[in-house]
């Protein structure tokens, strides 16, 4: 039973086909997978691959490159070892080539289609059942008579929910590193992959207090050419190599932002989550808030960063909604629990009504939240307790009620310090 993280970095692809195995049973049904279901069907565009084919332009030739034997040596000459993980940089040497031969209409057979979609960073990121779309995009953004269907899909900014959506963010950046094509690669080659490491563990000691080295377990990186989002999965951490190249800093904080993610679970009480399911929402809350503090400064403005991502305005104002609704959304929480717990409604409508309450992933809450915590100079008290979210809702109820804020119930905080009691069991 695996389930994606759904920060919202991850958020917009998410695996339909997991969730409809839960959907079709629904006994196996928790009230995580179906708030999370709940993010995917509200903020993500249909998960089937993009057919946005340049229908109008396949004309290319179809002699033979040399190009599989030219993949056959990247593929084992790229990967960076280090003495704590790999930095893999795979799908993006593979990248490089395919679109070097792509802009030179040179055919690209499909075996090397599926390389590439099955090379380790498109792996790592969940995309190997992509190749539709990264050969999509990539045919968009490089082929040389592809100008009309490129134009087309760049014109104007498209809505999330236009089926075409994640090509046009693939293509915007592809044609984005053309425009800085040569740079890219020597940066690809010269950068000191390994001093990635090195300042996400220094950024992590100095935030963090009583910090455990030996905990903070280095996860595999995966470099790939995709969209600007960093995507945090079992197998590693991936980012995609442009925004890392045009934003340096700000991918370290990233990367790190993830890596929190990982230390922090040493931490956390799963058994406890699992028997208090509503502590996994407020859990969310609290992790995604810390770990922004990482990455996403007091003046962060995500119309900008939105927009230097490639991601359309809707989603920003969606993210100030969000935030702005902070007090109705917990007072929410609030009722519906209570209501839940004396039994006034039913778990399906509890899980209805609440699952989707905190948007894209819980960050616009939860920063706005631990960003009050800190301006009320209960920093230190946060990252004290920076994987208990009952103090984090304690803390919330002391901060709520000097700014009038919705405070949460006397009941509702009961009922997160019960322990595996009949009552709290979902
Ligand atoms: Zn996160």
């Amino acid at each position: 039973m695996h389930l994606r993280t759904i920060a919202f970095r991850g958020a917009f692809f998410f695996e339909h086909s997991q969730i409809r195995h839960y959907l079709s049973n629904p006994q196996k049904l928790t009230y995580k997978h179906l708030y999370i279901y709940q993010e995917c069907i509200n903020f993500a565009p249909p998960n089937k691959l993009m057919t946005y084919v340049i229908q109008n332009n396949q004309t290319m030739s179809h002699r033979f490159s040399p190009l599989l034997l030219f993949l056959f040596a990247v593929t084992t000459s790229c990967t960076r070892h280090t003495a704590e993980s790999d930095i893999n940089l795979n799908s993006v040497d593979l990248f490089f080539a395919v679109a070097d031969s792509v802009a030179q209409r040179q055919e690209v057979a499909e075996a090397t289609w599926d390389s590439l979609a099955h090379s380790d960073g498109y792996v790592m990121a969940g995309w190997q059942k992509r190749k539709g779309l990264i050969r999509n995009a990539l045919l968009i953004a490089f082929h040389p008579d592809s100008t009309k269907a490129r134009n087309t899909l760049l014109q104007g900014q498209l809505s999330m929910s236009d089926p075409r959506f994640h090509t046009s963010l693939l293509v915007r950046n592809y044609v984005d590193m053309k425009q800085h094509w040569s740079e890219l690669q020597d940066f690809r080659r010269d950068y000191d992959y390994a001093s990635i490491q090195k300042q996400a563990r220094q950024t992590l000691q100095q935030f963090l207090p009583n910090f455990v080295d030996s905990l903070l377990t280095f996860p595999n990186i995966g470099f790939i050419c995709g969209d600007a989002e960093c995507r945090s999965k079992r197998s590693g951490i991936t980012l995609d190599i442009n925004y890392f190249y045009k934003y340096p800093e700000e991918g370290i904080r990233v990367l790190t932002h993830e890596m929190f993610h990982t230390y922090r679970a040493h931490f956390e009480d799963h058994e406890r989550f699992d028997s208090i399911p509503v502590l996994w929402v407020v859990n969310n809350l609290q992790n995604e808030g810390i770990a922004d503090l990482i990455d996403k400064p007091l003046d962060y403005d995500p119309v900008i960063e939105y927009a230097k991502m490639g991601y359309p305005e809707q989603l920003a104002q969606m993210y100030l909604e969000a935030v702005a609704a902070t007090s109705d959304k917990m007072a929410r929480l609030d009722s519906l629990t209570l209501s839940w717990a004396h039994q006034q409604i039913t778990k399906e409508e509890y899980f209805q009504q609440t699952s989707g309450l905190f948007p894209l992933g819980g960050h616009p809450n939860g920063r706005y939240i631990t960003n009050l915590l800190v301006a009320h100079g209960l920093q230190d008290q946060l990252l004290a307790h920076f994987a208990d979210p009952v103090t984090f809702l304690l803390l919330y109820n002391q901060v709520a009620a000097r700014e009038n804020l919705h405070v949460m119930s006397e009941g509702f905080i009961l009922l997160m310090n019960s322990h595996s009691s009949q009552n709290s069991k979902y």
